[in-house]
């Protein structure tokens, strides 16, 4: 459907047009063709070639949306999306593989195993801050899944979404695989129809009504949410060490507008002072003087975001807990890195992740004391330690519930696909990556296999004499 608006021909999304697109995409898997093992491969090798043929295009998109510096988007959006994909080929075989089972003496004779099969028609919608990665990274185990795939990219970074639909056009199965750019209406168009998954990256609030619509054509969902992510900083470790990972995980991650970066740090009253001169040395080294200028800091999205930064600064109660950075340039969209010392729990700073440059620190008379911090709030996306005392670590995995935990570093799990990515309560639900994104696209499906021998009567009626013994 086509309206004219000031003879300029604009498309319209509606609920019509998501319903046809659905019905294209569940006869394109209702063919059969997306379950072949050699459509995914092709696939897969569609996507490894997209990336290295268009990763000047993906560099440009992502700094107009964010002025993301070109390693960044090389590394952790290209780079992690054509790792997923070599691991994806390189296992696809072993994954598409029945499991063997064992089975009881109560179905004795009779062997089992669990088949994976494809879900069927799948919706994923991505969020702003990695716009390659956080769409092309849940494709990747949709396809490897042999499920029919829609993508909706967010229309908060308007270059990469339009840059996803042209290069999904000219190098994936357009039958199978199909993008759909927009806003709200465009989702909940989406949302109306049925999905055999949903896949939904971005903020809770949101998350509630994906869910809420899901659950009306009892969809299963995964939800890849946020929240504020802690890291404990204790006394006995290599502060310069740790000081750059924190910052490589909180500035140079998209500047602090990422869902696993640290969001507070905890420490002791006395460490403060040092962990304070020691950020700011290495902020120094890194970014230079003037920080608001630097090329190796993303800027905030957009000006809503920034606002919403902004006024988390200008709450009184922090206004004067700024000990560097502070500065905003607001027509650039440009926040300098800022840390903010001694901050209370009841600001509003420490009341919603913050998902921008600012990190405030919270002291504690003993770095114990960071457990019932941590546990009073939402469970975290992630939660980091830095600490060499065994028992303290020990701790911190058994005690502390979290999407994911990294000793001795922020946010490099991410980079780990032998393990799980996802969150945990408030912090979202399932997980993907490597292996775990092709089960969380596939069912895994029950399969007895019984002969006609070794039929036991004890099952058949009548219950009576020696049946009843038993
Ligand atoms: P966003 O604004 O891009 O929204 C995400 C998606 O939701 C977009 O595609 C958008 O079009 C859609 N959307 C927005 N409003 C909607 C509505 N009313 N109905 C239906 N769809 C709607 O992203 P965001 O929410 O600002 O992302 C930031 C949040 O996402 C943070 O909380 C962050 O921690 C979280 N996040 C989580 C992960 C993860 O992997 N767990 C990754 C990135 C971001």
């Amino acid at each position: 459907m086509a309206t004219t608006i000031e003879e300029k021909e604009v498309t319209v999304f509606g609920e019509e047009e998501a319903k046809q697109l659905v019905n294209e995409l569940r006869v394109a898997y209702d063919s059969g063709r997306t379950r072949s093992y050699s459509w995914r491969v092709a696939q897969l090798k569609n996507i490894l070639r997209m990336c290295d043929d268009s990763e000047k295009e993906v560099v440009e998109a992502l700094h107009k949306d964010l002025a993301k510096p070109e390693l960044e988007s090389t590394l952790y959006e290209l780079g992690m999306i054509k790792n997923a994909c070599k691991v994806a080929l390189k296992e696809l075989k072993n994954w598409i593989r029945p499991e063997k089972a064992k089975t009881s003496l109560t179905t004795f004779p009779s062997s089992a195993e669990i088949v994976s099969e494809p879900f069927g028609v799948i919706l994923i919608i991505s969020a702003w801050n990695y716009p390659f990665l956080l769409s092309i990274d849940p494709v990747i185990g949709a396809i490897a899944a042999g499920n029919a795939v829609l993508l909706k990219p967010s229309e908060l970074a308007p270059a990469s979404s339009s840059l996803l639909a042209k290069l999904f056009a000219q190098y994936l199965d357009t039958c199978s695989i199909k993008v759909v750019e927009g806003a709200v209406s465009e989702t909940s168009a989406l949302l109306e129809q049925k999905w055999d998954k949903i896949m939904y990256t971005g903020n809770g609030r949101v998350g509630r009504i994906v869910m809420a619509a899901a659950a009306k054509h009892l969809t299963p969902v995964i939800m890849e949410l946020g929240g504020k992510c802690p890291v404990v900083v204790d006394s006995d470790i290599n502060l310069q060490v740790a000081v750059r990972r924190l910052i490589a995980g909180k500035w140079g991650c998209n500047n602090g507008q990422a869902c696993i970066s640290p969001d507070y740090i905890l420490t002791t009253k006395d460490y403060a002072p040092k962990l304070v001169d020691a950020l700011k040395t290495e902020l120094e080294k890194f970014y230079g003087k003037n920080q608001l200028e630097s090329k190796d800091l993303s800027r905030i999205v957009n000006s809503n975001h920034f606002a919403r930064l902004s006024k988390l600064l200008e709450d009184e109660k922090v206004s004067g807990k700024i000990v560097y950075g502070g500065e905003r340039d607001k027509d650039k969209l440009r926040i300098a890195p800022t840390i903010l010392l001694d901050v209370l729990r009841d600001s509003l700073i420490m009341n919603e992740e913050i998902f921008g440059p600012l990190l405030p620190i919270l002291t504690l008379n003993n770095i114990d004391e960071s457990f019932n911090v941590i546990n009073s709030g939402t469970k975290p996306l992630a939660a980091y330690i830095f600490t060499n005392n065994k028992k303290l670590k020990e701790k911190f995995v058994m005690s502390v519930s979290a999407g994911g935990i990294v000793i001795n570093d922020t946010t490099i799990h991410m980079a780990v696909h032998t393990v799980p990515f996802g969150g945990v309560g408030e912090s979202g639900m399932g997980s993907y990556h490597g292996k775990f994104s092709f089960d969380a696209f596939s069912h895994k499906k029950a399969v007895v296999y019984r002969s006609f021998t070794g039929d036991a009567a004890l099952r058949y009626p009548p219950y009576t004499g020696f049946k009843l013994r038993m």
